[in-house]
């Protein structure tokens, strides 16, 4: 496995055949990067997985400076993971100055995390570019867990027209059900606890999901569900609610009460003020 920034990724790439796939990530490495990294292995000859904590796509009072950044033990996961390349450009590296010209992620990156966090879509959307462009990938994975990048992902493969397989694998959680996540680290045990709130609410929405008698409004009956479980955490203090949200896949525009089709139950929360998110696909 070969690890560096742009020169040494060129100097490998000229001396490359094959289809090469990319996992791209800011480190911090758990086990649902390293799936992500076992699919490339296996759609791809070459992987390559990027390791980069992009200044772009945090908000002024996040945690950019804060975030993990355990290379060491990251390069062992992508080793274990049989990765070939791990880019981890320096910042100068990829942002000489700061980017004038930018990738814009439209309507589908105003609502949600994107309202939550003005400008964090645009400055993902424009790494992702830049790391397309960098790297040349026949296929790319990217994890269902962040779903909304995901949707913007594929939606900006389409519109800038990159010849670039894009594969979705779903989440990954820990045995207590918590989405895995890097920012799971800043939670003190009690918060820990206190987050599970969220799968909870998935788990409810999904069983009402497969009850049939629901009546007419399924999709609303679903939503409440998991809204019920939210809101008694919220009434206890335990998480802050952000949104929650039943959504088109497509559009993630709200579901109407006689929507048919392929829906996201979208949940974000913060929780001793670690930003948390989830979603649970459901089919009406
Ligand atoms: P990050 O390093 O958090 O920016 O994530 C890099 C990639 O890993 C993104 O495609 C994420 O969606 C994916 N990812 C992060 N956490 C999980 C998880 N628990 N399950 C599946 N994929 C994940």
């Amino acid at each position: 496995m070969e690890v560096g920034g742009i020169q040494a990724l060129r100097r490998w790439s000229a001396e490359q055949s094959g289809r090469i796939g990319l996992v791209p990530t800011m480190g911090a490495l758990h086990s649902g990067h390293q799936a992500l990294m076992t699919r490339a292995r296996a759609e791809a000859d070459l992987v390559v997985t990027s390791i980069f904590v992009n200044p772009l796509q945090f908000g002024r009072d996040e945690d950019f400076v804060q975030y993990p950044r355990p290379i060491e033990e990251d390069l062992k996961k992508c080793e274990e993971a049989g990765v070939d390349f791990v880019f981890a450009p320096a910042l100068g590296e990829m942002y000489p100055s700061a980017p004038e010209v930018r990738v814009v992620a439209g309507r589908m990156g105003a609502v949600f995390e994107g309202e939550a966090r003005p400008g964090h879509f645009d400055g993902v959307l424009t790494v992702v570019a830049k790391l397309f462009t960098l790297i040349a990938p026949d296929v790319t994975v990217f994890g269902l867990k962040d779903i909304q990048q995901f949707c913007l992902v594929r939606r900006m493969i389409a519109d800038l027209n990159f010849d670039i397989e894009l594969i979705g694998l779903p989440v990954v959680r820990d045995a207590d059900g918590l989405a895995m996540s890097s920012r799971n680290s800043y939670l003190a045990p009690a918060d820990r606890a206190r987050a599970l709130a969220i799968p909870r609410a998935l788990d409810a929405a999904a069983e009402v999901a497969l009850e049939s008698g629901a009546g007419g409004n399924l999709p609303g009956a679903v939503e409440d569900a998991a809204r019920s479980v939210i809101d008694d955490a919220v009434e206890r203090g335990e998480l802050e609610l952000i949104y929650l949200s039943l959504v088109d896949e497509a559009t993630l525009q709200p579901c109407s009460p006689d929507f048919r089709g392929s829906a996201l139950l979208l949940v974000s929360a913060t929780v001793g003020g670690t930003h948390l998110i989830d979603n649970l696909p459901l089919e009406f």
